[in-house]
């Protein structure tokens, strides 16, 4: 008889984003006239930048001759990706990363459970709370945890509550952790930590041997000067952190895959026998095992975002949505709304109006605005009476979305 990962029967059977499909096609079944607009789930809908497209293109036809056909490339990624990356995204702001220390991947939502393999079982884990579902869940499939009580947190976890009194920046753990999960800018609440947020991060990793997997998913959308854009800004970093990034956000991959993990060659895991282990070598031995690079063609199309057209282009597009963002929070935050987020993410979040629940919050505007957001509850305990709208849309569909919301708050 073959046994099941009894630990995925401990994972909440009505998750966030089935919960909400199943919402919305209930109600667009019941009005099929009603034109919803969704700015709920984080995928992007504008096209590639052009500099991107015409890359892919090309790399298509490299494949077509025999004299430039590419089979299996490295696992680690093409040197073409790679070095781009350390000098654009590391060298250029005065940080020391090196091309081989850069892991290409088909995405970080990947990287960040994979990591995992290389990681121990008895590691104490703190999550923010709200957080990104995937470091939560991918620690429960891995068995890192008991299992949930009715408000969704898991027995095992260190909690750590985002809210209002912290604006949605955690506080350093009152307990002792070995594994930290942040992810700045934040989604789901769109805040960012400054320097000195995460020099207190880096400052508590050293000091307790503990591993932070920080996760750059929406540096591309920082506009404040003074907020770090990776962990590795903040002096020994190096030491105790591992940095997750992806271009699905910041030039339209959600599609197309491609992430990169950087693992720097100094970091050190621990044996029971307190013996120090490179982290870097695990990992390298994990991908080169488990998976065989992203693809060519994709690898040239993130290539393409680091030349001037390329950076220009990406830029563009991370300002288009950015405008979205300034809308969504400047239109509610006049009909007397609370917002937070939006400045330097692409995520909006609110306190619910009228002390709403998320989930009642959801109903009414899904109901009477026909807009679909996010439950922030769904995003943990602490979401909770919070709710979040995504910028990643038309800026007709933003538009009209607020004048549909002004009349059911306004
Ligand atoms: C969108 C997103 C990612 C990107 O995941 P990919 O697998 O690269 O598409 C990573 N982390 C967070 C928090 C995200 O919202």
């Amino acid at each position: 008889m073959v046994q099941v990962n009894e630990n995925f029967l401990k994972l909440k059977a009505g998750y966030l984003f089935p919960e909400i499909g199943r919402r919305v096609t209930a109600f667009s079944q019941a009005n099929p006239s009603a034109k919803i607009i969704r700015l709920g789930i984080g995928d992007v809908t504008e096209p590639l930048p052009p500099a991107v497209i015409k890359a892919m293109h090309q790399a298509v036809d490299d494949m077509a001759a025999r004299e430039t056909f590419k089979g299996y490339g490295p696992e680690q990624g093409y040197a073409f990706l790679r070095e781009p990356i350390a000098e654009h995204d590391f060298a250029a702001r005065g940080i020391d990363i090196s091309a081989d220390e850069i892991f290409i991947s088909d995405g970080s939502k990947c990287d960040s459970g994979n990591i995992l393999d290389i990681l121990g079982s008895s590691n104490r884990i703190a999550i923010s709370d709200p957080v990104y579902p995937v470091y939560v869940d991918t620690n429960v499939m891995a068995g890192h945890t008991g299992a949930a009580d009715a408000s969704g947190r898991f027995e095992g976890l260190v909690y750590l509550p985002g809210n209002e009194a912290n604006n949605f920046v955690p506080e350093l753990p009152s307990e002792p952790v070995d594994l930290i999960y942040l992810c700045y800018p934040n989604n789901p609440t769109g805040t960012v930590a400054t320097k000195e947020t995460l020099k207190g991060w880096v400052d508590y990793a050293r000091a307790n041997n503990a591993l932070i997997l920080f996760d750059a998913a929406y540096e591309a959308f920082i506009s404040d000067p003074t907020i770090p854009h990776s962990i590795f800004e903040i002096e020994g970093a190096k030491e105790v952190a591992i940095e997750f990034r992806s271009f699905s956000k910041s030039i339209g991959f959600t599609g197309v895959r491609c992430g990169l993990t950087v693992v720097p060659k100094q970091l050190m895991g621990t044996t029971p026998a307190g013996e120090k282990v490179s982290l870097h070598q695990l990992w390298n031995r994990r991908q080169s095992t488990k998976f065989n690079g992203a693809s060519y063609v994709v690898q040239k199309g993130a290539a393409a975002a680091y030349t001037a057209e390329g950076q220009a282009q990406m830029r563009g597009l991370v300002d288009f949505y950015m405008t979205n963002a300034r809308l969504l929070r400047e239109g509610l935050s006049k009909v007397g709304i609370k917002v937070f987020g939006g400045v330097n993410a692409p995520y909006v979040w609110l306190r619910t109006p009228k002390n709403l629940s998320s989930w009642d919050f959801f109903d009414l505007l899904l109901s009477q605005a026909h807009v679909v957001g996010t439950p922030g509850s769904g995003f943990g305990a602490a979401g909770e009476g919070y709710f979040r709208l995504s910028a990643f849309n038309s800026r007709q569909n933003v538009e009209e979305s607020l004048e549909r919301i002004f009349k059911v708050i306004g």
